[in-house]
């Protein structure tokens, strides 16, 4: 069995409304890369990486369909450690993250889907099958909205069949951020769980200052407190904050995840198979993290992940992000009572309606034609 054909596409999606956090500014849409693996045999597998805005898309999308496709033409895709390797190792001297690693994620996610498909397993079970499901959180990108709003989207998503929420915070001012929080606190009741995401805003002594702050509130973790290279901050504020750290959604390597979780500076790694070199690398990192008492959490494409967490033993929340491929996925992802489930089609399961999205497709130039 070889790769025959490899497509590279790439789309502009809006989002339903412009979203705001602490450190993107306003948010109106996302690039969405795919990545279309096609066997001589005629199996197929359907992989993709997203970025903020138009930030990298055509970048990912070129890197792709003139560096990466010409090493896996000819190949078997069941490999793949072997093609994961030999992509890393073709992107390394202009790589080990960024956009390198993003344009590996969409191939390598592809990979899997092909492979679980020929096994003709969902992929939950295939990568290891602990559940079929995961629970899930709400996660807002909602920074901009009034208290009123904020509370609105929450009942949006208690309605939804969620029973866990994030929200956005990073402002100057902690006082404001606690009557955010309490708001949150006293619309939620004691017993689900609530996050925060300061998207790095914060320095240090800040992070552990507002986390004694929060103290009253009952936070499940204050996510990306500081930035995400200060594995020795992130520590601090988990200990002299006393606060558990989620952080993982800029951490692109399994190196980088190996750093933060070895040397305290995290409870709940965060890991994205879109920037951290697929699923090869995601399920590496579950491990790691396991070996060190740690569940894993996902940051957005929830599509996906769901069968990630519902795979592994460690799994902690799933992410249900505001970027959302919903509106063109033929079989949207279930959620009932706090819980989302995996599907139990061969592969990932994600169909996507491709003439739904067409419209939103770009052409992107290769320097090869
Ligand atoms: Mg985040």
């Amino acid at each position: 069995m070889k790769i025959q054909k490899v497509e590279t596409e790439l789309y502009h999606v809006p989002l339903s409304r412009a979203m705001v956090d602490a450190i993107h500014g306003v948010q109106k849409e996302f690039s969405l890369i795919v990545a279309k693996i096609t066997t001589d045999d005629g199996a197929t597998g359907m992989g993709y990486t997203y970025s903020v805005g138009q930030v990298g898309g055509t970048s990912i999308a070129t890197l792709i369909h003139d560096n990466l496709v010409p090493l896996l033409i000819g190949e078997d895709p069941r490999r793949i450690e072997h093609l994961w390797e030999k992509m890393w190792w073709a992107l390394h001297y202009v790589g080990r993250s960024g956009i390198a690693v993003f344009a590996l994620s969409a191939v390598d996610t592809a990979l899997w889907d092909l492979k679980a498909r020929l096994a003709d397993e969902p992929l939950w079970r295939f990568l290891g099958g602990h559940d079929n499901k995961a629970e899930a959180y709400g996660g807002g990108i909602d920074f901009e909205l009034s208290i009123d709003e904020l509370l609105k989207q929450t009942q949006g998503f208690l309605d939804a069949g969620l029973n866990a929420i994030k929200i956005k915070i990073g402002r100057d001012s902690i006082a404001q951020e606690c009557e955010r929080i309490h708001a949150m606190r006293d619309f939620l009741g004691p017993d689900r769980k609530l996050m925060v995401d300061v998207n790095m805003k914060w320095s240090v002594e800040k992070a552990i200052r507002a986390a004694r702050a929060f103290e009253p509130y009952d936070l499940y973790w204050i996510e990306e407190p500081t930035i995400p290279d200060d594995v020795e901050g992130n520590r601090r504020i988990q200990v002299e904050g006393g606060i558990p750290v989620a952080t993982g959604e800029n951490l692109h390597s399994i190196y980088e995840f190996r750093q933060m979780i070895a040397d305290g500076g995290v409870s709940f790694p965060d890991a994205d198979i879109s920037n951290l070199g697929g699923i090869t690398a995601l399920m590496k990192v579950a491990h790691i993290a396991e070996a060190h008492n740690r569940n894993l959490t996902t940051h957005g494409i929830q599509e996906m992940h769901v069968s990630c967490l519902a795979a592994i033993p460690n799994a902690s929340l799933l992410e249900i992000h505001a970027f959302r491929v919903d509106d063109f996925l033929v079989h949207p992802l279930e959620i009932k009572d706090g819980y989302a489930y995996a599907s139990d089609r061969p592969g990932h399961g994600v169909v996507i309606d491709w003439d739904k999205i067409a419209k939103h497709k770009i052409a992107f130039k290769s320097a090869q034609g």
